[in-house]
């Protein structure tokens, strides 16, 4: 029997595959994109979610399933997609999946269902209300109720994680990467919000563009700067798995991440410490990003111990920024 690992060309789906071909595991993929898996164990079903042939395709012989895809997409031109990818899709998927009798099936929650962005209290644990304010934290939801219904109702054991922010060590210090490049660089930063429609913020950015290229240090409208979890995709890694094996993980919902929220003022300093880049500050509207999540009962439960601090993964990302430049 394969372990079927929808994602399996992004971010963290590939790594997982990674991970279970190395153990010697029997792997199938499903992604709308195909991928460079290259091992006798691995095979994949390349299509979208939402599409029923595909799904019972991609479902055929799996004993457990990591649903790890999704589309993730902020812009209102997007939400069609991201409903049908989300939604949609995992409720094919789940419904393929009891047909086929499947054991297990983890499904990648996120943080934007409590939203971790809005905290009613710190830290957030799994118990903390779930009141998502994005159409993407709403599809995640909708995503959970969906796994929660198939495990009340049929046979098969859920597990749901809430995924931290994750990234790879390496897209930190990366001005193009899809997260880090608007997070922690000025000009991807006026480029996404341009994209996303908030004129008014991309025009405060402009005015502290120092003509040249900069690190941005995003503060709220009280000049309290960002903090927030950043995980490595490979702790990331090491969770989903527990979660796969681990005959405790049934039928439970985790948060899943790294222990210690990061302090963006140190992280810049150590970032421009790398760069050479000038950091400029920036008080944006609104209450910002600010909160701590409890990864206690996954550690506590699941013996989960993430292992790549923001230092760590820093230094990983140094490496990666000097064999651009080099
Ligand atoms: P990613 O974007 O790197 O990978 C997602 C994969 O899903 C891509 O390869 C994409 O091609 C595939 N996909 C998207 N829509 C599809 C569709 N309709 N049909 C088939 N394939 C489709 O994302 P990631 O960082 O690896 O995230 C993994 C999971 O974790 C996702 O479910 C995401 O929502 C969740 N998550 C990620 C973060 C993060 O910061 N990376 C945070 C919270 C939750």
């Amino acid at each position: 029997m394969a372990i079927l690992v929808t994602g399996s060309s992004g971010r963290v789906g590939s790594s997982v595959v990674k991970a279970l071909l190395a153990r010697g595991k029997i792997v199938h993929g499903f992604d709308a994109r195909a991928s460079r898996h290259a091992s006798a164990n691995y095979s994949e079903t390349v299509g979208s979610f939402d599409d029923p042939q595909r799904c019972a395709a991609a479902v055929d012989g799996a004993s457990a399933i990591l649903h790890l895809g999704a589309f993730m997409s902020w812009k209102p031109e997007d939400r069609d997609l991201l409903f049908a990818a989300n939604v949609e899709g995992t409720r094919r998927l789940l419904e393929a999946a009891s047909e086929a009798g499947v054991q297990r099936f983890v499904f990648a929650s996120s943080g934007e269902v409590y939203p971790e962005n809005l905290p009613a209290f710190l830290p957030v644990t799994e118990s903390h209300p779930l009141n998502p304010t994005s159409p993407y934290g709403l599809t995640k939801l909708l995503g959970e109720e969906l796994v929660q219904f198939h495990g009340r109702t049929g046979k098969m054991e859920i597990v749901i994680l809430r995924f931290s922010h994750t990234q790879d060590a390496k897209e930190l210090l990366d001005p193009d990467s899809f997260f880090s490049g608007p997070r922690f660089f000025l000009r991807p930063r006026i480029r996404q919000q341009e994209a996303l429609g908030n004129h008014a913020v991309a025009a405060v950015l402009r005015a502290a563009d120092p003509g040249q290229e900069a690190h941005v240090l995003v503060r709220n409208e009280n000049s309290r700067p960002y903090r927030m979890h950043i995980t490595d995709t490979r702790d990331m890694v090491q969770g989903i798995l527990l979660a796969l094996e681990k005959p405790e993980a049934a039928g439970e919902v985790f948060n899943l991440g790294a222990t210690e929220p990061v302090d963006f003022v140190e992280l810049l300093r150590d970032m421009a410490e790398v760069t050479g880049l000038p950091v400029v500050s920036v008080d944006l509207p609104g209450a910002g990003v600010c909160y701590e999540t409890s990864n206690e009962k996954i550690r506590h439960v699941l013996g989960f111990e993430p292992e790549w601090t923001i230092k760590r993964m820093l230094n990983d990302a140094a490496m990666a920024w000097r064999e651009r430049a080099a």
